[in-house]
């Protein structure tokens, strides 16, 4: 849980840098780790200082004192200051010892997510759903002609949530050999399977001279949900392209498991048979237009536009 908070960002920010201490009597606030002082931690901002430091966990008030109403820096360093960075950072230091003060009373914490400074359920609901709106950029296009579970696939994998073998283990499921099925060379993950094995390449390979498309390139699994706004023509060829990727997803999964579970040996020219005949079927039945011949798709599968 201490990791999991440690680790949340809200807006961007990390949680221990959202909530700012504010000096009262500074016997709370942490002289390294809060942010009390600028827009860090000084033991981010100080670092050669900070490792020099005997009492990490040290307060504003062990380190700030006033004397005859002047502010002073309280050292506790293991050794003295040696190097030009320690000596450099500690200038920078006394430098800041005159503009702190104690405003008096216990120190309070100000929560510094946004302009409003005020912590409430509410404000933090809006920054995390606006932080999920930035993160998640799909470029998978929900597509009509293709089965309900055609598009989910593409959305899972999209999202890496398909049971590849490294996500089976990342979720400590002993999955044995956790090598790629279908070339039995690397470790059997998304990224591998659909882009980088070379039973796949061979199958892309045959998508791209089938739809009569230049070079594919796939680096990354959102290359591949991007591939169909790429293609120049109209919104009907880029649907139809669209739905012919998801369909060709849809059979190198299928593929990989037939591999893992009947021990079958899965063939790049039965793959790509098998796309173009899901995928004339599942076009024929739902298009509008009519008499789609199936040799004539076999032959290029934008004939009709
Ligand atoms: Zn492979």
């Amino acid at each position: 849980m201490i990791t999991l908070v440690g680790n949340l960002k809200l807006g961007g920010k990390e949680i221990h840098n959202i909530i700012r201490g504010s000096v009262g009597s500074g016997t709370e606030v942490s002289f390294w780790h809060d942010i009390w002082y600028g827009t860090t931690t000084l033991c981010q901002r100080w670092p050669c200082l900070f490792s020099l430091e005997k009492n990490k966990r040290c307060t504003v008030r062990d380190r700030l004192q006033d004397r005859n109403g002047m502010l002073s820096f309280v050292d506790n360093w293991r050794c003295g200051l040696s190097t030009v960075e320690e000596l450099s950072e500690y200038r920078d230091l006394q430098e800041m010892v005159p503009k702190c003060s104690f405003s008096g009373g216990k120190d309070s914490w100000v929560w510094n997510a946004d302009s409003s400074n005020s912590f409430s359920v509410q404000n933090v609901k809006k920054i995390l759903i606006n932080d999920r709106n930035v993160r998640r950029v799909h470029n998978m296009v929900w597509t009509g002609w293709v089965p309900l579970k055609v598009n989910i696939h593409a959305w899972r994998l999209e999202m890496d949530r398909l049971p590849t073998k490294k996500n089976l283990r990342r979720r400590k499921i002993n999955v044995g050999d956790g090598s790629c099925v279908l070339c039995r060379s690397v470790e059997e993950s998304a990224l591998h399977l659909f882009t980088g094995c070379i039973v796949s390449s061979g199958v892309w390979q045959g998508i791209e001279k089938w739809c009569r498309l230049g070079p594919i390139f796939l680096f990354d699994i959102k290359d591949i949900f991007s591939l169909p706004s790429t293609i120049p023509g109209t919104n009907t060829k880029k649907k139809i392209i669209r739905g012919i990727v998801m369909t060709t997803c849809w059979v190198i999964w299928k593929s990989r498991n037939k591999a893992v579970f009947e021990d079958a040996k899965p063939r790049v020219c039965d793959m790509i048979a098998c796309i173009k005949s899901w995928s004339y079927l599942w076009f024929h039945s739902s298009s509008k237009v009519d008499n789609i011949s199936w040799k004539d798709w076999c032959r290029y599968p934008m004939y009709m536009l």
